[in-house]
């Protein structure tokens, strides 16, 4: 049987990037960390249950990659650059064959966007995976979900709706590897480049984790003003588009979660600016709607709020 010393000397010590910002690293009692001078600290943490936030079963390693997109994703909303992060890791059982394919697919991810795994916690019980992601930005840079202002031009990055088709097939026992909607769900990619670029562009950003029709409202409402969308503009994913049909695909955009897209503002005067920015991005960009004063989300050219499908909750309020 494996021991909890050598699960994480066989997985997890070359499971990140090498930086030669890590002092310390895994193998002592804490990890000492040398960020830039002059950066303000950006810390973001999100936990993985099976059965909650992906079904039994589900590959390994893109376990490994959700768990670490998800708070590269929370990073990227901030504008932040990732640096360093740590794992705490519940396991029913030492499985070497899930360890590895774990630890393959978070040391991918990992690696891809420079970020190392520093420390962390491996204990016994029912399978839950926290990452915490901790980077950088300069003073005064971050994309609040504040700052949105009528007139500002509402965006979102990608295609809506995927994930959360994905997730059905995978329930359904429906899902293929190969096939867009399921990698989707399993291996988001979460728009870190992006949310650095627009870093002095933005009035305002999150990412898409419960689904627009959630998570716009939230920035809506730190911002103090509402927004009304154009539903023709959604970017639906194509794959939705074609195995659910129009109506069902926009209310999978709407209300399906786990997208990990940004979703932000830009002011009227930066929107030439962010075209030419977006040319180099790694997927298209689209307005999708307009801030306004009133709150609430509308559909354009109603003046009744938009009846919006909710997205994901894991606590509803009660009598909601
Ligand atoms: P302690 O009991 O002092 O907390 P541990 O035995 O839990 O020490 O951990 C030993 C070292 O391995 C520490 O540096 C810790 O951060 C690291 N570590 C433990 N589990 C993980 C993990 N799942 N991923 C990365 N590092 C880990
Ligand atoms: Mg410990």
């Amino acid at each position: 049987m494996l021991s909890e010393d050598r699960i994480i000397h066989n997985y997890f010590r070359t499971a990140g990037a090498e930086r030669s910002d890590v002092c310390v690293g895994i193998g002592d009692d804490a990890a000492v960390l040398e960020p830039p001078p002059g950066r303000n600290l950006v810390a973001a943490v999100d936990t993985l249950n099976e059965g909650v936030h992906f079904p039994a079963a589900t590959q390994p390693a893109a376990i490994g990659h959700r768990a670490l997109a998800v708070n590269l994703s929370d990073l990227a909303a901030m504008g932040a650059e990732p640096a360093w992060a740590t794992l705490s890791l519940c396991l029913p059982a030492p499985d070497e064959a899930w360890l590895e394919g774990f630890a393959d697919g978070f040391r991918a991810l990992a690696r891809q966007h420079g970020v190392a795994l520093v420390g962390g916690d491996t204990t016994r019980g029912p399978l839950s995976v926290s990452v915490q992601l901790l980077g950088w930005l300069r003073p005064g840079e971050a994309l609040t979900r504040a700052g949105a202002k009528p007139g500002d031009g509402v965006y979102v990055t990608g295609h809506l709706g995927g994930a959360a088709a994905g997730l059905r097939l995978l329930l359904e026992g429906r899902a293929s590897t190969s096939e867009p909607l399921t990698r989707a769900f399993l291996w988001p990619e979460p728009r870190v480049a992006i949310g650095q670029d627009l870093c002095g562009l933005a009035s305002a950003a999150i990412d898409l984790s419960d689904g627009l029709g959630t998570d716009l409202p939230r920035l809506l409402a730190a911002s103090g003003a509402g927004a009304s969308l154009d539903p023709e503009q959604l970017p639906l994913a194509p794959a939705a588009l074609a195995l659910l049909g129009a109506s069902a695909a926009r209310e999978g955009a709407l209300a399906g979660g786990d997208d990990y897209e940004l979703c932000f503002t830009v002011p009227a005067e930066a929107e030439d600016e962010l075209a030419a920015r977006a040319v180099n991005w790694s997927t298209p960009v689209t307005r999708i709607g307009c801030v306004e004063a009133s709150p609430g989300l509308r559909f354009s050219g109603e003046a009744e709020p938009a009846k919006l499908p909710e997205g994901w909750r894991h606590f509803e309020e009660k009598g909601s």
